[in-house]
């Protein structure tokens, strides 16, 4: 094609997308210090707009496209609903500076929130402030911390984590101060019982467990590990991120954990990716819920009507984050508790595991499963096989976009060599399932005898593959007018 087509760079001087009409108050000039001169920002038509982000969002990958199995991620379809009643006036437009009489219906929400929360897990109370999980965890382990300041147990310097949580968990303890004890697996991806009982000891604040853990497996011994960690007197933290898994099956506060993290965009569908905003509740046992970040919200009924107040708990750790969390999240998550009911998330889980224990023996005579048990609501390969014949799992990855698929996460967790860790969720069909386990088995067929169109790939994609150093070294994430940005790519060549 002799013609280029339009790309990226659209203004043109003059042109606009609105057309304001002529004021009818006198103008007053913005006072100075509050205004700039000479923004270089594009001038483009409404269309211009409009086709410009389609055209960006027709380059990306969304659970909207197709199947996006990226595990510990739970990248499950966000039901529109939730965004239009989100959007309702009386939950998108107030202020959280009104005044409580105001938004009575809001507080309402966010407390019967808390109550399915702490019903579906077994906990006694549950803040929703925290912006994400791993903002759960670090309010999880500091109310940890405040409980054994309160009990005098100021030798309880470490947290135990086995080598199976997910990454944010060891970050977390050791951001609240707590040096971290690893904890290796045994062979069927349990925490090795031996190894945890010559660990655990007077210096123990704490266990932070992932489960289901990072392997996508449900601890066969969590009991006798909870058991244990008490026994020392440690508190037991479980990261709640893989809630989708047990979801109406089990609660974790009834096999004795006694602070966790939900994390709403993974397991109630509130949306993510790109960044947020997230929703990380903390659930945890009676005796610690005056430890929970207040201001905290409460049902009071003295005249037969109930109303909704804000009132800080006794031992607060203080806020963690402005206002009141992300209430937006908390809307969309407590639409779909209320659209499930107890049944039907009951059957979110069950769904969930049955898909990924489909792929699970959908893949297995191909690619290595390095344990090989029926596994929970995501399961993890290694690539090795096909690393023999130099194809790595990065490769098996970039071909996957080939197909129209998002591919799994890979290199995670940790344990595993090549892992390429698979969670379908429980809103695939059969058929989307079968179109993933034909492409895979399609590429493991592409490895043993064509292994270049593996290492090749993406062949079908826009960008082909991004020179992973330089995407790191000089991540170029918003738009800059052009003059400014080739200035900037001049200045990073130099640098290099
Ligand atoms: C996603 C995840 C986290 C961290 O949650 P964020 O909301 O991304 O901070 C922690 N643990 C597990 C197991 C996860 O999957």
């Amino acid at each position: 094609m002799a013609v280029e087509p339009l790309i990226f760079e659209l203004s043109q001087p003059e042109r606009r997308a609105v057309g304001f009409p002529e004021p009818d108050v006198p103008e007053t000039p913005l006072p100075a210090g509050l205004r700039r001169d000479g923004l270089d920002w594009p001038e483009v038509g409404e269309l211009d707009v409009i086709r410009h982000y389609t055209r960006l969002s027709q380059k990306n990958h969304a659970i909207d496209i197709n199947i996006y199995p990226l595990g510990s991620c739970t990248m499950k379809y966000n039901p529109k609903i939730n965004e239009a009643v989100a959007r309702y006036p009386g939950f998108a437009e107030i202020h959280p500076y009104q005044d409580p009489s105001t938004v009575q219906g809001a507080l309402e929400l966010m407390c019967e929130l808390q109550a399915m929360l702490a019903e579906i897990s077994g906990f006694a109370d549950v803040t929703l402030q925290p912006a994400a999980g791993a903002h759960g965890e670090l309010t999880g382990v500091l109310i940890i911390r405040a409980y054994h300041r309160d009990q005098g147990a100021t030798g309880r310097t470490k947290i135990l984590v086995p080598d199976s949580a997910h990454g944010t968990n060891p970050a977390t303890a050791t951001m609240a101060g707590f040096d971290v004890v690893t904890i290796p697996s045994d062979r069927r991806g349990n925490v090795d019982l031996e190894k945890l009982r010559a660990l655990v000891g007077s210096d123990t604040a704490g266990l932070m467990i992932t489960n289901p853990n990072t392997l996508g497996l449900w601890d066969e011994h969590i009991e006798e590990i909870v058991d244990l960690v008490h026994a020392a007197g440690g508190l037991v933290y479980n990261d709640g991120a893989n809630f989708n898994a047990i979801l109406g099956v089990a609660r974790p506060a009834d096999l004795g954990i006694d602070v966790m993290h939900f994390n709403l965009h993974k397991t109630f569908s509130t949306p993510h990716g790109g960044g947020g905003p997230g929703s990380g509740p903390v659930g945890v046992r009676a005796d610690l819920a005056e430890y929970l970040p207040g201001p905290r919200i409460r049902e009071v009924n003295e005249t037969g009507i109930s109303r909704y107040e804000w009132f800080q708990p006794a031992r607060s750790i203080g806020r963690v984050h402005s206002f009141h969390g992300n209430f937006g999240m908390h809307v969309r998550a407590y639409c779909y508790i209320r659209m499930h009911g107890a049944a039907g998330l009951r059957q979110v889980s069950e769904d969930a595991v049955l898909n990924a224990n489909y792929l699970r023996v959908g893949l297995q005579e191909r690619y290595d499963l390095p344990y090989d048990r029926t596994c929970m609501h995501e399961v993890v390969f290694s690539g090795n096989r096909q690393k023999a014949n130099g194809v790595r799992t990065l490769d098996i990855a970039k071909r996957l976009l080939d197909f129209g698929v998002h591919p799994p996460t890979v290199y995670f967790p940790l344990i595993v060599p090549e892992a390429m860790m698979i969670e379908p969720t429980e809103t695939e069909s059969k058929e989307t399932l079968d179109y993933f386990i034909a492409a895979m088995r399609e590429i493991a067929d592409e490895a043993e005898h064509s292994p270049e169109i593996v290492t090749g790939a993406p062949h079908r994609t826009e960008f082909k593959r991004l020179d992973e150093v330089s995407a790191n070294r000089h991540p170029n994430l918003r738009w800059l007018p052009p003059v400014e940005a080739s200035s900037r790519a001049k200045e990073a060549a130099a640098a290099d």
